[in-house]
């Protein structure tokens, strides 16, 4: 059995210049320091707004801070005239190691389909990073007691034609829509299912080595108060993506300690 890294993932969503990035960062290093604050079982990530992946990377690699740090979204193109956008091997280049992928406020506020999400995490995973494909149901779904086979069924769409190799770099983050910056946390049981489903229908489509070694996540409304219960809720569960507590260093560092 492969052991799993827990990951917790900062997504500031379009929040921070690069002053505030700046400042955040040093004030989650100086707490994440403290000789009686540890965090040393997971990797904590931060996924800032393009214009400051540069300042969050030249404060990691000049201070040595043990944090990760990636991207929002991602171009599936690698260059030429698509004005806006932004390469794979350009956020590499940055020393991005990780891409979010599917976000749902993405899927709602950008035409970007299932045919696009997957040629982005080709592209994360062309470039030598690691797509986070965010899955989930929305409120409608849950209704109509659908939300495991549609986040499965997400996960399937995306996933299908990739192979073992490829498939053993994703982390999965199964964000319920409705929980998403609503304050509505799901259930320890209800992620713990939806994480679990997930990882049988990898196991089902790859070999066991990528059902163990993937990271699935839950996301939707996490803070210091429901994180441990959350993470206590079962084995398929390897971290949170974290929005708006992840704005607090605070509040996201104490997210860190108790995952
Ligand atoms: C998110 O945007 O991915 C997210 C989980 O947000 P929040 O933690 O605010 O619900």
């Amino acid at each position: 059995m492969v052991s799993r890294k827990p990951l917790v993932a900062g997504n500031w969503k379009m929040n921070f210049d690069h002053i505030e990035a700046t400042y955040f960062v040093q004030k989650l290093a100086w707490i994440l320091r403290d000789a009686h604050f540890s965090y040393r079982n997971c990797e904590v990530m931060l996924m800032p707004p393009f214009t400051s992946i540069r300042s969050v990377q030249v404060l990691i690699e000049s201070d040595r801070l043990k944090l990760s740090y990636g991207a929002q979204y991602v171009s599936v193109t690698n260059q030429g005239a698509f004005t806006g956008d932004v390469s794979a091997d350009m956020l590499a280049a940055l020393g991005c190691s990780y891409v979010l992928v599917g976000h749902s406020e993405r899927r709602k506020y950008h035409p970007e389909d299932d045919a696009n999400i997957v040629d982005q995490v080709r592209a994360v995973l062309a470039a030598g990073m690691k797509p986070i494909l965010c899955v989930g149901e929305s409120f409608e779904e849950r209704r109509q007691g659908i939300e495991l086979e549609y986040a499965v069924g997400q996960v399937h769409d995306v996933t299908r034609d990739l192979s073992d190799q490829q498939a053993s770099e994703l982390v999965i983050a199964y964000e319920p829509v409705w929980a998403i910056g609503s304050g509505m946390v799901a259930t320890p049981q209800i992620a713990q299912q939806a994480a679990s489903a997930i990882r049988s229908h990898l196991r089902s489509e790859y070999d066991d080595n990528v059902a163990d070694r993937v990271r699935i996540l839950y996301g939707g409304s996490v803070n210091p108060s429901n994180a441990s219960e959350l993470m206590a809720s079962g084995r398929d569960i390897d971290g949170f993506l974290v929005g708006g507590a992840a704005l607090d260093a605070e509040q996201f560092a104490t997210i860190a300690r108790l995952t």
